[in-house]
């Protein structure tokens, strides 16, 4: 395995740019995830690196080796474009036989790696059956064990669970992460599915409109948006966004909302007068009698464990509070509202971009960051 290195990657269809100044590194044995809404560049970076599109400039490194305009059949890396794409006239074993006959390989080196790969994926059973009667979940194991036996550097996988429904998506989901720490294989993924990409990826790059807004563990992406857009793609429900205007000097630990004070963690930066939003996740909204932020409870939806409430604030903003299921409110009830001063983001309204504060320091941030190298630490030993 290896890792994969792409440097001011950059690719124009005519005067279209579908891929800006990409910049970033999948670390040996790392699952990244490029994640994004459709059209922002995502399949297009993903073929730059597998070399089935040529960067218009920017380089792709696979190791130490410069790939960037080597063939794509000359780059040792396995690209699953649909996990579904079998050969309806081959049994399951042929189908994974099929990358290890083109290339010549020994009959009995065949057998060993094909055996091999279906003993990892759990369907040594199925290997002399026809593809054409298996679920979808099974396709989808076959489909990954003819990426597997090639024994590639790297797999590039787009928008592998995407034809699936979505219960079925969730258990594929664990089982493509279980195989990739079973294998350790540098592994990058293209999904837009956020849910996908926070339960499967060690890194997620956030793309929109080709360009990277934020890379980063889960964690931090979640915990500590770069911009308005990561923040409102990342989580469900989504942030809620306070618009104020205010000019606002560096270490202040309050922000003027209409007529109530809200705490914030202190500012790292002075800000001229402008249009700011104050950004604050549905689980760090609590009701508070003594609150002057005060709103009018718009409807409850149950969850079971917890329920969401929608409010909407004198100032005419909507927001969602994810409280206790059995907190006492009902549509029409006035409410004050607290919110975890050390859990708001302030963002700039103009540019979306995040403001910089002492949010910064958050432990979880760098838990975050330091959890893929546990995880690649602990693999090693267990290795
Ligand atoms: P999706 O999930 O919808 O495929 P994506 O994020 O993977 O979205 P890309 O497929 O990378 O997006 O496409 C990015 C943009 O580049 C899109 O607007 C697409 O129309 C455009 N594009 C992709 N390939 C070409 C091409 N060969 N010629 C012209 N435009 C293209």
């Amino acid at each position: 395995m290896a890792q994969i290195r792409v440097q001011h990657l950059h690719k124009a269809f005519a005067a279209f740019t579908a891929v800006q100044d990409s910049t970033f590194t999948v670390r040996d044995g790392e699952f990244f995830c490029l994640l994004g809404p459709s059209g922002c560049g995502k399949t297009t970076t993903l073929r730059m690196i597998a070399g089935l599109e040529l960067p218009t400039s920017g380089q792709v490194f696979l190791g130490d080796e410069d790939v960037s305009f080597k063939r794509a059949s000359a780059r040792d890396i396995a690209f699953c474009f649909q996990m579904f794409a079998l050969y309806p006239h081959m049994n399951v074993r042929q189908n994974i036989a099929f990358p290890l006959v083109s290339q010549g390989l020994p009959k009995a080196e065949i057998n060993r790696r094909v055996n091999e790969a279906a003993t990892t994926l759990r369907i040594t059973g199925l290997l002399g059956s026809s593809v054409s009667g298996l679920s979808s979940g099974d396709r989808q194991r076959v489909a990954l064990g003819r990426a597997i036996v090639r024994q590639p550097m790297a797999f590039l996988m787009d928008e592998p669970l995407g034809a699936l429904d979505a219960e079925f998506r969730e258990v594929m989901c664990n089982e493509l992460r279980a195989l990739h720490d079973r294998l350790q294989a540098t592994t990058v993924v293209v999904t837009h599915d956020q849910t996908e990409a926070m339960s499967m990826a060690d890194t997620i790059a956030i793309m929109n409109r080709g360009v990277i807004e934020q890379l980063g563990a889960p964690m931090e992406v979640y915990e500590r948006p770069a911009s308005v857009f990561v923040a409102d793609f990342i989580g469900s429900p989504a942030m809620n966004f306070l618009p104020f205007e205010a000019a606002l000097s560096r270490g202040c630990e309050t922000v003027q909302i209409g007529l109530a004070r809200v705490a914030v963690p202190a500012l790292r930066q002075d800000v001229p007068q402008s249009a700011l939003l104050c950004g604050v996740r549905p689980e760090h909204v609590h009701f508070a009698d003594d609150s002057a932020l005060r709103a009018e409870v718009l409807g409850t939806e149950y969850l079971g464990t917890s329920q969401i409430v929608t409010v909407a604030t004198a100032l005419g903003t909507t927001l969602r509070a994810k409280v206790d299921a059995d907190s006492p409110v009902a549509r029409g009830d006035h409410v004050g509202l607290r919110f975890d001063a050390s859990a708001v983001s302030l963002f700039d309204h103009a540019s979306g971009r995040v403001l910089q504060t002492a949010r910064d320091d958050h432990p979880l941030a760098a838990w975050g960051r330091a959890a893929f190298d546990r995880r690649t630490e602990a693999g090693a030993r267990h290795g």
